[in-house]
């Protein structure tokens, strides 16, 4: 799925005549990296006001898509935050819609997450890229403790908070041996809030087996 622009007329907050800016409405992260990172940057649908120069961001509704993440985010404009119970519900119709037609071919199986405003967006990013980096080194330390390292679901690990990468089993395919995997990793040295949780969460009576890839 390509990103998309889309026009507006905007009003400055100087309250200077209105004029017209063109602003991303649809981001597709994987094929625009750099869209990721003016998210992540604050630079995303930043304009500027042609008769006073200031510089503001254009607060319209987005949708920020990264499939191979397993990121579906809806961007609502900070100023309907009032209206967060009929917007959920329009999601809910509009991700239907992205599934069933647009993105059929990648059988999107997880739930879309919404939030209002582009800061809340990029701290969503911030928090991804700080449990990816996380996950790189549980992944390296799983690697140098002799372990083959397997992927998590991408959506199953970020809604119960694991890593996105878990050490497997040297032996048995049951949670506990996940467990026992992890709890070995994290004897190595490795300090991972996220592992740590994987390995409790596994250890618990009669939870179910972790998802993959
Ligand atoms: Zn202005």
């Amino acid at each position: 799925m390509k990103s998309i622009k889309n026009e507006a007329s905007v009003c400055c907050p100087n309250r200077c005549e209105e004029f017209d800016v063109e602003y991303w409405s649809l981001i597709s992260a994987d094929q625009d990296p750099d869209l990721k990172t003016a998210a992540l940057g604050g630079e995303l649908n930043l304009v500027q006001c042609p008769q006073c120069g200031a510089m503001f961001h254009h607060d319209g509704d987005l949708i920020y898509f990264d499939a191979p993440a397993e990121l579906l985010v809806f961007v609502f404009s900070e100023k309907n935050r009032a209206q967060e119970k009929e917007l959920r519900v329009k999601m809910q119709r509009d991700y239907e819609i992205i599934k069933n037609t647009l993105v059929k071919q990648l059988h999107i199986d997880f739930p879309p997450v919404c939030v209002f405003g582009l800061e809340a967006l990029k701290h969503l990013l911030e928090h991804e890229e700080k449990n990816s980096f996380e996950s790189e080194a549980v992944a390296a330390s799983a690697a140098a403790a002799g372990f083959n390292v397997v992927r998590l679901k991408p959506s199953y690990a970020r809604e119960h908070h694991f890593p996105y990468y878990v050490p497997a089993p040297q032996k048995g395919h049951t949670p506990n041996d996940y467990a026992v995997a992890a709890s070995k990793v994290l004897k190595s040295g490795l300090k991972s809030p996220l592992l740590l949780n994987f390995k409790d969460q596994m250890s618990q009576e009669g939870v179910a087996t972790p998802l993959f890839i």
